[in-house]
């Protein structure tokens, strides 16, 4: 039996194989466990440098939370509270399709070109700026204290 070696599996984790070389090498990780341990490592390896848009949910809030408590104590006072907000937003953000552009906005062939802004931070800014419009709204309506 032929095994592919590490950047074989590199190189297929990058798709700049043919599809007949795609198609022999998935084949051939059915049946071989050595090289379906070197393919996870290297899977292992490219997903901490690839985004992904299956999100850490609990490392997504807690970053949220993190920044907020930073930097607008007053606002938003206590974990409960941090958490509704999040996931509200979140929610909120998922339902009107707010992420649905921001994925067609990073496109894989821009997302290479953009990999020093991880897509959890690009989602993580944009939430933080809608709950800026979130507060300030909430200011001129005078519910403030
Ligand atoms: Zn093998």
């Amino acid at each position: 039996m032929n095994h592919y070696d590490e950047q074989a599996w590199r190189n297929y984790l990058n798709a700049s194989l043919s599809a007949a070389e795609i198609g022999a090498m998935e084949h051939h990780l059915y049946k071989c466990d050595e090289c379906l341990a070197v393919y996870m490592d290297c899977l292992e390896m490219t997903s901490t440098t690839f985004p992904l848009l299956e999100l850490d949910t609990q490392g997504y809030v807690d970053a949220i939370i993190a920044r907020t408590t930073g930097t607008k104590r007053s606002w938003y006072r206590s974990t409960i509270l941090h958490y509704g907000i999040a996931a509200a937003a979140t929610i909120i953000l998922v339902a009107t399709g707010f992420f649905h552009g921001l994925s067609q906005e990073l496109n894989p062939s821009s997302l290479q070109k953009k990999q020093e802004m991880p897509v959890s931070d690009v989602w993580l800014n944009k939430t933080l700026g809608w709950l800026d419009t979130l507060q300030n709204g909430s200011n001129k309506g005078g519910s403030h204290p």
